[in-house]
C-alpha cells in the first residue's frame, strides 16, 4: 500500500450497497471482487441482522460493499420492514447498485427495490445480472426500460457475476462515483479483523481452557474453509488443529474423540453467536513437528 497515495489527494473510499432480491447474484459479485485477497467481512454479534460488510482495498481505492439483510436472507419475503432496513443501509452510501436478473424480468420484489432507491440520493448503477443466459438484447433493453419507468439510474450495465463478464466495467464504474477520501478501515490491519481470524481464535480459547496445563500454546487453528454457499443462514467450517507432538494429539482427541467434540460443540455455540448464523464445524488434529523453528509454517498459521 502507497501512503503517498492516502496521504495526497489520490485516495478513494465509500460505501457501495449491493442490492437485489434472493439469487440474483450478490455474493457470487462480492466474491468475485474480493476473490482470494485479503478482505474483512465484520459482522459484528448482534449486528449481523443490519449488515454485513465486505472490503476490498486496492492501491488507490477502498470499497466497503454492504450486504443488505432480508434481501439478503431468501427465508424472508421482502416485506415493508426489510424495505426500511435496506433503505438505512441505502442512505448511508456512497454507491447503490442495484441488481436484476435477466433471466427472471423483473419481478414483484424488484419493484418494491427500484420504488425504494429511487428516493435516495446516491448514485446508483442498474446492473442486470446472469447475461450470460440470454442471448438477446431485446429482453437486457426491455427490462432497461421497464425499471427507467420506476427509477432513474447514473449508468445501466449488464453483467455476469458467473463468468466475469463486463464485472470490469462495474467495477470502474463504482470506483469513479466513489468520493476523494482516505480509506475507512486501517488498510494494514485487515488479517486482525477476518471472522476467520476470530472463528480460529475461539477454537484456540476452548482448546486452552478444557486442556488446562497439558497443552501448551504450541497450538495453533488453521481455518481450511468457511463458506456459506449452501445456505445464507449456515456456515460451513472445516479447521484444522496443529500440534507439535503425537502426545499433544492424543490428549485433544480424547478418549473415543470425547475431548474432540466437547471442544467442538463448545466453540460452535460461541461461534454461531459471533457469526449470528448457524454453524458446521468440522475439527481436525494434526502433528506439524517443531513448527514454531518453521518459517513457513508460522505463515501458514498466520503468525508473520
Ligand atoms: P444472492 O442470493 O443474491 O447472494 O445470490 P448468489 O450470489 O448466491 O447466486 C444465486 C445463484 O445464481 C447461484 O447459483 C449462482 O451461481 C447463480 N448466479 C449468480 N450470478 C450468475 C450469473 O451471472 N449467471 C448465472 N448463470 N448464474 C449466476
Ligand atoms: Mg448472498
Amino acid at each position: 500500500m502507497d501512503n503517498e497515495k492516502i496521504v495526497g489527494n489520490n485516495f478513494k473510499a465509500g460505501f457501495v450497497s449491493i442490492i437485489g432480491k434472493p439469487n440474483v447474484g450478490k455474493s457470487t459479485l462480492i466474491n468475485r471482487y474480493i476473490g482470494e485477497k485479503v478482505s474483512i467481512v465484520s459482522s459484528k454479534p448482534q449486528t449481523t441482522r443490519d449488515r454485513i460488510l465486505v472490503i476490498l482495498t486496492e492501491e488507490n481505492y477502498q470499497i466497503i460493499f454492504i450486504d443488505t439483510p432480508g434481501i439478503h436472507n431468501p427465508k424472508h419475503k421482502l416485506g415493508e420492514r426489510m424495505v426500511k432496513e435496506a433503505e438505512r443501509g441505502m442512505e448511508n452510501s456512497d454507491v447503490v447498485v442495484v441488481l436484476l436478473d435477466a433471466t427472471t424480468g423483473i419481478a414483484e420484489e424488484d419493484n418494491m427495490i427500484l420504488k425504494a432507491v429511487s428516493r435516495l440520493n446516491t448514485k446508483k448503477i442498474l446492473t442486470i445480472n446472469k447475461i450470460d443466459t440470454v442471448n438477446k438484447k431485446d429482453e437486457l433493453l426491455s427490462i432497461v426500460d421497464r425499471s427507467k419507468a420506476i427509477c432513474e439510474f447514473d449508468e445501466y450495465i449488464p453483467i455476469s457475476a458467473l463468468t466475469g463478464e463486463n464485472t470490469d466495467v462495474l467495477l470502474e464504474c463504482i470506483v469513479n462515483m466513489l468520493p476523494e477520501s482516505p480509506p475507512y478501515y486501517p488498510v494494514d490491519q485487515l488479517t486482525d479483523k477476518t471472522e476467520r481470524f476470530h472463528v480460529a481464535e475461539i477454537i484456540r480459547e476452548k482448546i486452552l481452557l478444557n486442556t488446562r496445563d497439558e497443552i501448551p500454546h504450541s497450538i495453533a487453528v488453521v481455518i481450511e474453509d468457511f463458506n456459506d454457499e449452501e445456505s445464507p443462514d449456515r456456515v460451513n467450517i472445516r479447521a484444522v488443529i496443529y500440534v507439535e507432538r503425537e502426545s499433544q494429539k492424543k490428549i485433544i482427541i480424547g478418549k473415543q474423540g470425547s475431548m474432540l467434540k466437547k471442544i467442538g460443540t463448545e466453540a460452535r455455540l460461541d461461534i454461531e453467536k459471533f457469526l449470528g448464523r448457524h454453524v458446521y464445524l468440522e475439527l481436525w488434529v494434526k502433528v506439524y513437528e517443531k513448527w514454531r523453528k518453521n518459517d513457513y509454517a508460522l505463515r501458514l498459521f498466520g503468525y508473520k
